[in-house]
């Protein structure tokens, strides 16, 4: 018998490419805005800022310090500001537009649909996000994911956030599973990896960056294939 029955898949950073469709989008607004025109940024610029200020912006929506509507508010206004161009150079809408364009992207990790595929044979999958419902179901229908999971929690959906417990027990009581007969992978160590530990759950941590940690880590996979090694 496994000792599985369900695994719990984070989505973004794990299973579906945000760097790379974050890039792609971000490269298609600079254009289409003609953001050149201004002479003041070179697109790579606004790419790496943004990576910068989403991350602190998604760092503090983890830890309960600021909600949704401030990560949408402040994330370009942010980025214009850390790049040194005025405010006014930032075109209306603009982050609508990445909300709306982003999430229609289809980039997933190497071997992504093959892993699935493979661990959907003999576990019952699902999805635990910090994401947004909307955003996240449009993500997975984009890139084709979907299929592969039976329930997807959000932290809108069970009103709390990874590595908060809550989501997990909100998690549990939905797909009838227990820490002890559940696994979670996801690449974010403050939340995929912290709240497993917070319920006792099992985990497998995807490095793909190969960061280095002090933390003392169960299970690592550099990629999704080599889950196939140990599931
Ligand atoms: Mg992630």
């Amino acid at each position: 018998m496994p000792k599985y029955k369900h695994i719990f898949f984070d989505l973004d950073h794990t299973l579906w490419d945000y760097d790379a469709n974050a890039t792609a989008s971000l490269n298609e607004l600079y254009a289409t805005h003609g953001l050149d025109r201004y002479g003041q940024f070179l697109p790579e610029q606004m790419v790496a800022t943004f990576f910068e200020v989403n991350y602190e912006l998604w760092e503090l929506y983890n830890a309960h310090k600021i909600g949704k509507e401030d990560i949408r508010s402040l994330r370009f206004p942010r980025i214009f500001e850390k790049m040194q161009v005025p405010l006014a150079l930032l075109p209306n809408g603009f982050e609508d537009e990445y909300v709306a364009l982003c999430p229609t992207k289809s980039k997933t990790f190497p071997h992504a649909h093959d892993i699935l595929t493979y661990l959907g044979n003999k576990y019952e999958l699902h999805i635990i996000t910090n994401g947004f419902n909307t955003i996240q179901k449009c993500k997975l229908e984009s890139a084709d994911l979907a299929k592969f999971f039976s329930k997807v929690v959000t932290s809108e959906s069970s009103q709390a956030r990874k590595p908060h417990p809550k989501i997990f027990e909100f998690a549990f009581q939905l797909t009838g599973a227990s820490a002890q007969d559940s696994l979670m992978i996801g690449d974010n160590l403050t939340s995929d990896i912290a709240g497993a530990r917070n319920v006792n759950m099992d985990y497998i941590w995807f490095n793909p960056s190969n960061q280095k940690t002090k933390l003392e880590i169960q299970q690592e996979v550099m990629n999704l294939l080599s889950l196939r090694d140990l599931l």
